[in-house]
């Protein structure tokens, strides 16, 4: 059941049994581009049924894959090739070409929140941010400037 569709983002009954994502209703991201316009949208990873988000991560000269939950507020990450460095900082990069991901603002971690966009127009207004400090969780889904959140969630 899809409840509502746009700018690559879909509104679903929540499939999270536990506590980890609130809210009868979730966002789920099913369209998020690199600067050269990719899908980092990939079948080869699910969360609950549903693809998950792709990046390309670098870390003191080694490269591997983590894979992101595309449902709004799921912390879920999966390192895949790399053992990444707890507390530090990694690369954030496009699978398909190697482009890096660019930087939208600072992470209040002090680390940089990394812009993956919601439309192939690629601007920072519509995009979901993740922040490229191992460990940090913080991430965002920004629609027309405004940071969606939890209380938006609500009437949605
Ligand atoms: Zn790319
Ligand atoms: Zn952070």
């Amino acid at each position: 059941m899809k409840l509502f569709d746009k700018k690559g983002m879909m509104v679903i009954p929540n499939p999270i049994k536990d506590k980890t994502v609130s809210g009868p209703k979730v966002l789920i991201v099913n369209e998020l581009y690199c600067p050269n316009g990719h899908n980092l949208i990939n079948n080869r990873t699910s969360f609950n049924g549903y693809p998950g988000i792709l990046i390309k991560v670098e870390q003191a000269g080694r490269t591997g894959m983590i894979a992101l939950s595309p449902i709004y507020g799921d912390k879920c990450r999966i390192t895949l090739d790399i053992d990444l460095k707890s507390g530090e900082t990694m690369k954030a990069l496009c699978p398909h070409c190697d482009a890096a991901l660019p930087v939208h603002s600072k992470c209040s971690c002090g680390a940089d929140l990394i812009a993956l966009f919601l439309t192939k127009e690629q601007r920072f207004t519509d995009c979901v941010v993740i922040c490229n400090r191992v460990d940090c969780v913080n991430s965002s889904i920004i629609e027309g400037g405004e940071i969606i959140s939890a209380s938006m969630m609500k009437i949605l």
